[in-house]
């Protein structure tokens, strides 16, 4: 019997709560990637993306033990936008590749958590695209929680994007995410239900 399996990229805006509705995801069964997972492994000593990364900024992003200072390398990207791009072109081709080679392996409803997937053209990739949404000044708030950042980095961060409305567009839906983590986790389970059944039902 062929595996049957459906695809679909989870995008949003910085802090939106991707990560939160990728694991409501998995707790109901899906199969899950996170590519900032993936990206933070590939940012470990040794392997190709930390190499990389190295090759282009110089050994000045690096702590005293040779990780990868994230604090300092973020703030160097997102106050410029060409070490950005550099930063993606030297790191996606493989974070790709590996979420290439792990959707292979599963089977079901697969879910990827896709930070810039309009932004790099990856519609492809995906069966159907669903958008988490919040209100830029939940983004914010939750930003500068969650990271520590002041107002004025948090809006950098959030502006190195392409705009909430504009990803909203372009995805098959939307799941607002303003409101508490029960209204999330609902939201999820109903449109869980749903990947499921046409998942079953496909092949
Ligand atoms: P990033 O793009 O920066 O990785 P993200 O879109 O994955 O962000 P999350 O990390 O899921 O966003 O959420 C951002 C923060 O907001 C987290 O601290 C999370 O716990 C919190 N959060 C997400 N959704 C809700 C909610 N509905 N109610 C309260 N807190 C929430």
């Amino acid at each position: 019997m062929k595996p049957k399996r459906l695809v679909v990229g989870l995008t949003g805006g910085i802090g939106s709560g991707k990560s939160t509705a990728l694991a409501a995801f998995e707790r109901l069964g899906a199969a899950t990637i996170s590519l900032d997972q993936l990206a933070k492994e590939q940012a470990k000593p040794g392997r190709d993306g930390y190499k990389a990364i190295v090759r282009k900024f110089g050994k000045g992003i690096l702590n005293n033990d040779g990780t990868i200072d994230r604090a300092v390398l973020g703030k160097l990207v997102f106050s410029n936008p060409a070490k950005r791009r550099e930063l993606e072109k030297a790191t996606h081709p493989t974070i790709l590749k590996e979420m290439k080679d792990l959707i292979g392996k599963m089977n079901g409803v697969v879910i990827v958590d896709v930070p810039l997937l309009f932004e790099k053209n990856l519609q492809k990739s995906f069966d159907a695209c669903i958008c988490i949404s919040a209100m830029p000044r939940t983004q914010l708030t939750r930003i500068m929680r969650r990271d520590g950042l002041n107002e004025k980095d948090a809006k950098l961060r959030i502006k190195a994007q392409l705009s909430m409305a504009e990803k909203m567009k372009r995805s098959d839906v939307t799941i607002s995410n303003d409101s508490d983590l029960k209204s999330l986790n609902d939201k999820v389970q109903s449109y869980y239900a749903g990947l499921d059944l046409i998942c079953r039902g496909t092949n």
